[in-house]
């Protein structure tokens, strides 16, 4: 018997990523192929590098999509700018920063974790005095939304203590990209990359990328080659940057079609918008989630506005819960990771998830579950707050 044709069943995609995407940029995957070295889809690539320069507020000609998921985009900003030997200060709050330090390592780096409880912010004042014992430090790396938390990552002093002390800015804003700002001149980043399936809504299989001058200088001065080909910004910049477009591996180019249709909409509706309408969902969410007892785990001031993540009481079963919203309502919510397995919920409110139907079919989900298991007695009342939040009051 062949096998049937594969229909996915029908999702309200509200984890830590993939998010929803778009009808538009779901059928820009579905057009007919071009070759690699087409000048149409060279035109293309030019398109998708002033794009990702607008949502990285940079001028950065550096300014790629690198053919992989987010973990490819880390993986190539610790493989080219760290040599055997250097010396990487890596944030750790959470699953990322844990993984940005086991990357330091594989180079042959030293990584000097400064370490915060998960859910908690890692303070500038510790990478401070961190830098000044450490003798010379290659770079500081720190994850800007830490989506295994919900933590955001204060990046401005961060970014001064990087340029008093010459060393590289390294931030992952995987997360963050096209949720808050991401302000890669201003602040003077360095070495900044994202994924496609987070809140640019786009499929994953790309990690935009850039890097500064002072970054690729860093690069091109190196002792030893970049130990991965396939990684190497030096090789892969004489496809993408530098005007030879040299062959070096073939593009994903329908992935290209849809990042460029993703970021085409994310520039329709402009950055301050899409920034205003995640912080408006996300103070919805988290205002319906606290009258169900569902009590956000950074501290305020730090919440990301696209990954909220709560406790969940010990009486409550999560996981049956998120096992439940699957099956009877299709929606997915994302459990703790480590330390936080069985402990917490991941909601992503991320690009096109980001909406208020979104929300309010999520709370309304939540107290049906609720209700069932004998937890709440007041119905309507997270609604109700989230309602208060959109300027609706109902009685
Ligand atoms: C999702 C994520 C990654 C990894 O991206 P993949 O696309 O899963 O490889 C890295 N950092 C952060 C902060 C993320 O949220």
């Amino acid at each position: 018997m062949p096998l049937k044709n594969f229909i996915p069943p029908r999702r309200l995609l509200l984890g830590p990523g993939p998010s929803m995407v778009h009808q538009r940029v779901l059928r820009a995957l579905s057009t007919s192929l071009l070759g690699h070295l087409d000048p149409a889809f060279l035109a293309l690539m030019d398109d998708i590098q002033a794009l990702l320069r607008i949502v990285f507020q940079t001028k950065n000609r550096f300014t790629i999509a690198v053919s992989g998921t987010g973990s490819a985009g880390m993986e190539a900003s610790i493989v080219n700018i760290v040599e055997p030997g250097d010396t990487v200060i890596v944030g750790v709050n959470g699953l990322f920063g844990t993984r940005l330090g086991s990357m330091v390592e594989r180079c042959g780096g030293k990584a000097i974790h400064v370490e915060a409880p998960w859910g908690q912010i890692i303070e500038a004042e510790t990478i401070e005095a961190t830098l000044r014992r450490s003798g010379p430090v290659k770079a500081v790396a720190i994850v800007h939304g830490e989506t295994s938390t919900g933590a955001w990552q204060p990046l401005e002093p961060i970014a001064k203590l990087c340029r008093e002390h010459d060393t590289l800015f390294v931030v992952d804003a995987v997360t963050s990209l096209g949720g808050v700002p991401v302000e890669v001149d201003r602040l003077g980043i360095d070495v900044c990359y994202s994924a496609t399936q987070k809140c640019l809504s786009c499929p994953p299989g790309l990690s935009p990328f850039t890097l500064s001058d002072r970054a690729m200088a860093t690069i091109r001065a190196r002792r030893l080659p970049c130990q991965s080909w396939y990684l190497d910004m030096a090789l892969i910049a004489n496809y993408w940057a530098d005007g030879s477009r040299a062959y070096h591996h073939t593009a994903p180019i329908s992935m290209l079609y849809a990042l460029r249709e993703a970021l085409r909409l994310v520039e329709e509706e402009g950055l301050p918008a899409r920034f205003a309408r995640h912080r408006r969902n996300g103070e919805a969410l988290i205002a319906g989630l606290v009258e169900l007892g569902l009590l956000p785990l950074p501290p305020v001031g730090h919440q990301l506005p696209m990954l909220t993540c709560v406790t969940v009481p010990p009486h409550i079963p999560e996981a049956k819960i998120r096992a439940d919203l699957l099956s009877i309502y299709g929606i997915e919510i994302g459990g703790g990771l480590g330390p936080l397995k069985g402990k917490v919920w991941r909601i992503g409110l991320m690009g096109e998830s980001s909406t208020e139907a979104h929300v309010l079919t999520l709370l309304n989900a939540l107290e049906d579950l609720f209700i069932r298991g004998g937890w709440l007695s007041t119905p309507g009342i997270a609604l109700r707050a989230a309602a208060r939040i959109y300027g609706r009051t109902t009685s």
